[in-house]
């Protein structure tokens, strides 16, 4: 039944289980809790692998890094972390290089050794086609920060796999994500925040989930039971916010990404995490092999599990990843915002809530602050 509950929260990812976690232990409400899948966590579920033990992440590669000591206090409440560092290379033309572009890499690439000082001047010399002018879009955001040669080996064509879009149509907000370094520091993230959960990730929402006033409906999908639910009682809604409108103004764009998964006889396969794809003519962007991501674990040497990425645009059937939000999805989205703002007793929130690309330290301070805000409020 849905009438013993004081919210009915869709969606069992960061952002939902932050919302049922506060509701049920700050305020002792009850809550129901649904996904249409059929396992808590969101994109951030993971599992082990039956045939070799490896945890494997089912939804692509997530690595928890923050800057905001607050989600890092809350998230500790719920799990231990390991001291893992995230490091990426970079496959081109049959060499590997360090990614984020950082000075090893501009070293490797040109061939010589440069000071920190010789690689920028080297940069400003190569960006110089632009101007001065500010950047417009994703192609000429990268050109300004490593100039055209850079660019086009590790940027360009991975970019076209990735996004199958012009980069000129693209927001440059995607390529601000890579730090560009002047240093050899070749971790991948910047905060000072940053590890794997010690026991998995889906250990942390059957904790987050813990309290007996959350129940929690899988294999549930809210537009199959929304007729269902007693007038007046709130939901937090984290799918697609088209879908919710019945995509009355339109579709939003995004990007979906199939991950083929192999067992492989080998106990090592590629020496580390995640190895990037450069050229465009290897059809995958990148390859994981998770064992890399847990080096603690004293996990058999004999097999190992890798997955390949091969990206391309979604479906409305397909899991969406990626907003691309083009400037026509810019639009599309203000007037389903709009839409959203004047429909009274559900909130919208996360990353399909709000078409927004947000980490899980984000959806989790997003959730934070939409509990405090909205949630709180409308259930005292
Ligand atoms: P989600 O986790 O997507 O949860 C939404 C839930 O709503 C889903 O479980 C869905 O099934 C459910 N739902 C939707 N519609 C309905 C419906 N009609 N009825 C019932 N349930 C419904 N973040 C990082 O910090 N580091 C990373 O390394 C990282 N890597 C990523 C890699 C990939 C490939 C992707 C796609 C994302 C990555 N992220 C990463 C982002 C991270 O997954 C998100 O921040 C997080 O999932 C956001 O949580 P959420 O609750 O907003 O959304
Ligand atoms: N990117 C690239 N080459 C790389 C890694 C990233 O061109 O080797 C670009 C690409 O456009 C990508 C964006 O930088 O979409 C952001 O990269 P990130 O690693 O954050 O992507 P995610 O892990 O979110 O897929």
């Amino acid at each position: 039944s849905f009438s013993n509950h004081d919210i009915i929260i869709v969606g069992a990812g960061f952002f939902g289980a932050t919302i049922a976690e506060r509701v049920a232990n700050e305020l002792g409400k009850r809550v129901l809790l649904i996904d249409r899948r059929h396992h808590i966590g969101g994109n951030a579920y993971s599992e082990n692998d039956r045939e070799t033990g490896i945890e494997v992440h089912k939804y692509g590669a997530h690595l928890f890094h923050t800057p905001n000591r607050v989600v890092w206090d809350y998230l500790n409440r719920f799990t231990q972390f390991t001291d893992y560092r995230h490091r990426v290379f970079s496959a081109h033309k049959g060499q590997v290089y360090a990614m984020p572009i950082n000075l090893g890499t501009i070293c490797q690439f040109f061939g010589r050794h440069f000071s920190p000082d010789e690689a920028r001047a080297l940069v400003a010399e190569q960006a110089a086609e632009l101007n001065g002018r500010e950047p417009q879009n994703l192609e000429e955001k990268a050109i300004s920060l490593i100039g055209r040669p850079l660019y086009e080996a590790f940027i360009r064509g991975y970019t076209a796999k990735q996004w199958q879009t012009d980069p000129r149509e693209l927001p440059e907000s995607i390529i601000t994500r890579l730090p560009v370094r002047y240093t050899f520091d070749n971790r991948y993230f910047n905060d000072p925040y940053e590890g794997l959960p010690v026991d998995g990730y889906t250990a942390i929402f059957e904790r987050m989930l813990g309290n007996p006033l959350i129940e929690t409906r899988l294999g549930t999908d809210y537009f199959d039971v929304k007729a269902q639910i007693p007038e007046g009682v709130p939901v937090v809604y984290t799918g697609p916010i088209d879908r919710y409108f019945d995509y009355r103004a339109g579709e939003l764009k995004w990007r979906t990404v199939d991950f083929a998964q192999e067992v492989l006889s080998v106990g090592d396969f590629q020496g580390t995490a995640v190895m990037n794809y450069a050229d465009e003519d290897v059809p995958y962007t990148r390859i994981l092999e998770f064992r890399h991501f847990n080096p603690e674990r004293n996990y058999q040497s004999e097999k190992t599990v890798i997955v390949k990425e091969f990206s391309r645009f979604a479906t409305r059937a397909d899991e969406p990843y990626y907003p691309i939000d083009t400037v026509e999805d810019k639009r599309t989205y203000l007037a389903y915002k709009t839409l959203a703002e004047q429909e009274k007793g559900v909130i919208f929130g996360g990353r399909l809530g709000t078409y927004r690309y947000l980490d899980m330290h984000q959806a989790i301070a997003a959730a934070l602050k939409s509990f405090e805000s909205e949630v709180r409020p409308a259930l005292t």
